[in-house]
């Protein structure tokens, strides 16, 4: 364990000497190499890098999203340290404090517009869902058995001689697996159902809808993503990120895919929720992006670097175009 002493005052999140070294095979592809980073509660930071040069890895090491090595240094948030190890204490920071955006999206095309920017805030209880669909598919499996048996003992289907003993065992496995799949079948349409409903009233779904109507989308709610544009889609995923109300939206390349004018459009999305309290950290390769940020630091080498005057001057600003 590193011996830093946690932050005595106590910026929002904290990484502090982050090490992430990724195994290829044989070979070690070290990242970074002790990353700091202090961003306070209202700041908009962005980590300017190049292509390559572990943003996406800090980003979401700082975001739970990944571990660092072992060892290899802490996050804090809110002065508490996250066991980035600890698979359900990284759940719940993820959930509930953390927004992510990411610069493909990462809708699910199957869902529509509402749904999708629901989903972190439907993401909850998925233990008890899996444990209650494994009890169905397991009872449905025991009916589908007790079925194939009483075919072969009571119904005389299939006269149980020795001759036959085989063929009736298959039967009975056949009919516990057909049951075990109609439960599992029953259960995605029941599941599907409930998402529906759920996407359709009540509290959550009035939040989002006003949401994605301040986001210009109000005649796109039952839209799949392949029926929108790029801007579209990155504003759905933001809606998304925001539905927890999370206290610090981290957003990685949130306008790597989009044209300069779509780019300016989701940067001032972003402007107007940091102007409402929004704590926002934001990777990206481009100076003139990172210009919308309070403040800039460089990930250089594995190691961040405060910005100096002189990058400041020979950076030309997405912003004054806007
Ligand atoms: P950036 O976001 O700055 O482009 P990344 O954090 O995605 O950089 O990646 C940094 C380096 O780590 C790259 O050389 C990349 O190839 C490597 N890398 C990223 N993810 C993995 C992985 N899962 N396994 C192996 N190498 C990876
Ligand atoms: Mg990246």
């Amino acid at each position: 364990m590193t011996t830093e002493a946690p932050p005595t005052t106590t910026p929002l999140i904290r990484g502090i000497n982050l090490r992430k070294t990724y195994r290829l095979g044989r070979v070690d592809v070290p990242v970074l190499h002790g990353a700091s980073i202090d961003v306070n509660e209202g700041e908009w930071v962005a980590i300017l890098g190049s292509s390559g040069s572990g943003k996406s890895t800090l980003l979401h090491l700082l975001g739970g999203l990944d571990h660092p090595d072992n060892e290899g240094g802490q996050v804090y948030f809110q002065g508490q340290e996250v066991l980035l190890n600890d698979g359900g204490e990284t759940n719940q920071y993820r959930n509930s404090s953390i927004g992510f955006v990411f610069q493909f999206y990462h809708l699910l095309p199957e869902l529509d517009v509402l749904e999708n920017a629901m989903l972190t805030t439907l993401v909850t209880r998925r233990l008890g869902t899996r444990l209650v669909a494994l009890f169905l598919a397991l009872a449905g499996a025991g009916v589908g058995a007790w079925i194939g048996s009483m075919a072969v003992l009571s119904w005389g289907l299939l006269p149980l001689t020795e001759q036959t003993q085989f063929r009736a065992s298959m039967l009975g496995i056949a009919c516990a697996i057909l049951g075990g799949a109609t439960m599992i079948a029953l259960t995605q349409v029941a599941l599907a159902a409930t998402v529906r409903t759920k996407t359709s009233t009540g509290h959550t779904a009035d939040v989002t809808r006003k949401t994605v109507t301040d986001f210009g989308l109000s005649n796109r709610f039952r839209h799949r993503p392949r029926e929108l544009s790029g801007g579209e889609r990155q504003r759905v995923a933001i809606a998304r990120a925001l539905g927890s109300d999370p206290k610090v939206l981290l957003a990685d390349e949130p306008t790597g895919n989009l044209d300069a004018a779509t780019g300016r459009e989701i940067l001032d999305l972003l402007k107007e929720r940091h102007q409402r309290g929004l704590t926002i950290v934001m990777v990206t390769h481009d100076p003139a992006v990172a210009g919308y940020a309070d403040r800039i630091v460089r990930l250089d080498d594995g190691q961040i670097q405060e910005e100096t005057q002189e990058d400041t001057s020979s950076r030309s600003s997405y912003a004054s175009h806007a």
